[in-house]
């Protein structure tokens, strides 16, 4: 049965469905970068507001600026707009739900002008943001902005034709403010710590380089909360479309696929008003640092602690390594004793259940999350989610076998094969330099560390960490993943 309006009604009775008048609903928010997180995240929390009758002038207007947008438009005008949420879950309780918070969508291919009119317009009053990590034309090691990319020099040129995030937001706020119009905010959801400092500092960075008046009125008036988005969210396949047909009846030419959980924590800094998400789940607070903290060293840390030697040792997926009790005991101790006594506390949230909740997350097989996606990009992945703990680690004097373990495991896992032989892939935008810095030799351990995008300066000179990565490498390379294993958590 096709998804649409028509269609709802006849749904079968386990699937959630929008019990508002979509009718009603007016979009106060445009969210630019439709993609997997957003619909699976923010878009929910929303639709929670609207199922309670509430929020009905916050509902959501998607935008695309990149040509793969014309596929997810397609998708769901085809459908009213409505698309399905798809936990992917072990226990019985999943939900399966139709979603209606989207009630619009623009791609600035097709209908620039009306994207900048709609940006523009009063009824706007959230601009919200998944654009990748990359979207924010920001270098990674100076946090400038990077105003010589050809896209950012086309837009200073044709401020009123933009074609990048930036361009549109300078436009449609220089309109607003010509017009006497409140500013919007400028909410980040993309995965970076102080991703409101970064959307700000981005558009700063244009903005000032296009009017420097305009620059200070946004710097004045522009409010861009951080916030600390989790939920993991594949990328849809046919097999889960397939899936869900199969379970529902309901044809969804995207439905999107999540886990149970989900957790928001949101600066309430929101200078045109924001819809009651506090009460549908996500946590409001003044400073977002200690959630990311948490999250970054526990939740992605972990996951780097977990996907090198868990491809070594044979696994493809992370459920494996966590169904693997001696990597699962590595894991939790790296968590436990490497990455808990750095963190500040974490107001409302009991580390030890989170840590639980991790391993339990991390355990779910129904979601199927490959290895080679987590270990992906290491070489970007490690400088941020590890080097942070082990820099205090450095500065406090604590142990760093389990630590240096993460890298050394790293190293072996570019060589693409396990230890039975079987060859597994692996993906790294720095692929030829990080390939150069780790092949074997006997000068292996000072190439890896001369490797300062991942080391910085300062872990290379540290001697207790050269000898603790030295001898995690010999290990894995002498005894292998379980001997090594056994011996870093005897210590
Ligand atoms: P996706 O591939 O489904 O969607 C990406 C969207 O970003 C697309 O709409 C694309 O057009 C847009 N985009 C990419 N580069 C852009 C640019 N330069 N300018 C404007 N738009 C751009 O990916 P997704 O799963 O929705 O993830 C998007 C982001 O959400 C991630 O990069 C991450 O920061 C954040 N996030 C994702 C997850 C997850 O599990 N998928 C979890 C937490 C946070």
């Amino acid at each position: 049965m096709k998804l649409n309006s028509e269609t709802l009604a006849r749904l079968p009775a386990r699937v959630l469905r929008p019990v508002y008048d979509r009718r009603r609903v007016r979009q106060g928010i445009v969210h630019i970068g439709v993609g997997g997180f957003h619909r699976a995240h923010q878009a929910i929390y929303t639709e929670q507001l609207l199922q309670q009758g509430q929020a009905m002038e916050w509902g959501i207007c998607g935008a695309g600026l990149r040509p793969e947008d014309r596929a997810m438009r397609e998708a769901l005008v085809s459908q009213d707009y409505l698309y399905t949420l798809y936990e992917l879950g072990d226990s019985a309780d999943t939900r399966i739900q139709v979603v209606g918070a989207i009630g619009d969508f623009l791609l600035a291919d097709e209908d620039r002008p009306g994207l900048i009119a709609r940006l523009a317009s009063p009824q706007t009053r959230i601009v919200s943001l998944t654009i990748t990590e990359g979207g924010y034309c920001t270098d990674d090691d100076t946090g400038e902005f990077l105003a010589d990319l050809p896209a950012i020099r086309h837009d200073l040129a044709h401020p009123e034709a933009p074609t990048t995030v930036f361009g549109f937001l300078a436009e449609a706020l220089a309109r607003r403010r010509a017009a006497g119009v409140a500013p919007f905010t400028v909410m980040s959801c993309d995965n970076l710590p102080h991703n409101g400092r970064v959307a700000r500092n981005a558009l700063l960075g244009f903005a000032r380089r296009r009017d420097p008046a305009l620059g200070d009125w946004i710097a004045e008036h522009v409010c861009f909360p951080n916030s600390m988005v989790d939920r993991i969210t594949p990328t849809t396949s046919d097999a889960h479309r397939r899936r869900l047909q199969a379970e529902t009846g309901i044809e969804d030419a995207w439905p999107v696929v999540a886990e149970p959980f989900s957790q928001w924590v949101l600066e309430d800094r929101f200078c045109d008003g924001r819809p009651a998400w506090e009460t549908v789940g996500v946590q409001f607070t003044d400073d977002v640092t200690p959630y990311e903290d948490m999250k970054i060293g526990l939740l992605n840390g972990g996951h780097q602690a977990l996907a090198y030697l868990g491809a070594l040792l044979g696994h493809r997926y992370a459920h494996e390594t966590m169904q693997d009790r001696q990597l699962r005991d590595y894991v939790r101790a790296y968590m436990d004793r490497d990455v808990t006594p750095g963190l500040k506390p974490v107001p409302g949230i009991d580390l030890t259940a989170y840590k639980d909740t991790l391993i339990q997350r991390f355990a779910n097989v129904a979601i199927g999350d490959q290895i080679s996606r987590i270990g992906y990009d290491g070489s970007s992945r490690l400088p941020k989610f590890v080097v942070p703990t082990l820099m205090r680690q450095i500065d406090t004097g604590a142990p760093l076998a389990r630590t240096a373990l993460i890298f050394a495991a790293w190293v072996q896992y570019q060589r693409a094969v396990d230890e039975q032989g079987r060859p597994f892939t692996v993906g790294d935008p720095r692929a030829e330099q990080v390939a150069q810095a780790t092949r074997p030799g006997p000068d292996q351990v000072e190439r890896v560390l001369a490797l300062e995008p991942v080391f910085g300066r300062k872990i290379p000179a540290c001697p207790a960490f050269v000898d603790a990565f030295r001898r995690q490498l010999e290990r894995l390379q002498t005894l292998g993943v379980r001997r090594t294993l056994a011996l870093t958590l005897a210590e």
